[in-house]
């Protein structure tokens, strides 16, 4: 035994390898994420709340092809923006709170970019996002770990939330940041930014093609065996 080491040391957790091993066998490897600076994955990530990838997508097309840029989206009237974002769950209010951010960020720092983040420490950037109204802890995290900061960080979106609280990692009643707390325990430190990210991809297609919200597919599921939830049903 070595010497310090606990007769009652927890046993080493490779729950998160576990499934990442076999979604990756089932799925194959994701599509690589085409990397946006961290304005772009910032605006995207806040209008695709509860919105389905593909209308996110077309929403962001759209915004680029009547503001040609973001400067002009900011200024633009908010009813301008919420008929151009109309692809996107609750438009009315996105419209406000992205004008109002963009015009914060300008304000904050004297030019619409959030390039100057990539001078702080992961935490800093994290805490400096969600002071705007409408951004939380997946924005904030999508931002760091998808966008060129490339940071470590796990994005917790609804699939992500539902699919670790039905395999049981985390308790039913856990948020998106209690849950990824969990889970960067959980993932192995060697796991980089692009493998967190590989890992968030993959759970996430999952919750799109089998794990649905109002639907798990159990029977088909090469998690079934090692599923809370799913164990539940047999
Ligand atoms: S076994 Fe069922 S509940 Fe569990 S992850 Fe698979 S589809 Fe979801």
């Amino acid at each position: 035994m070595t010497p310090g080491a606990s007769l009652f040391a927890e046993p080493p957790d490779h729950r998160l390898e576990d499934l990442h091993e076999r979604l990756l066998a089932y799925y194959g490897r994701p599509v690589e994420r085409e990397r946006w600076d961290p304005l772009t994955q910032f605006i995207y990530s806040l209008l695709s709340s509860r919105t389905k990838t593909e209308a996110s997508h077309e929403v962001l097309r759209n915004l680029r092809a009547v503001f040609g840029t973001w400067e002009n989206l900011r200024d633009a009237p908010v009813a301008e923006i919420e008929e151009a974002i109309r692809a996107a769950t609750f438009p009315e209010r996105k419209a406000v709170q992205l004008k109002t951010a963009l015009e914060q960020i300008t304000a904050r720092y004297g030019t619409l970019t959030l390039d100057f983040l990539a001078s702080y420490k992961t935490e800093k950037i994290r805490e400096w996002l969600e002071r705007f109204d409408g951004v939380g802890v997946k924005t904030s995290g999508a931002v760091v770990n998808f966008s060129t900061l490339r940071r470590r960080a796990m994005c917790i979106d609804s699939h992500h939330l539902r699919i670790v609280q039905r395999l049981g990692f985390v308790p039913k009643s856990a948020n998106a940041r209690e849950t990824e707390t969990r889970l960067m325990e959980m993932a192995p430190t060697a796991w980089g930014p692009e493998m967190l990210d590989e890992h968030h991809s993959l759970v996430k297609l999952h919750g799109q093609r089998l794990c649905l919200k109002n639907e798990m597919r159990c029977e088909r599921c090469p998690l079934l065996d090692v599923c809370a939830a799913g164990g539940a049903r047999r």
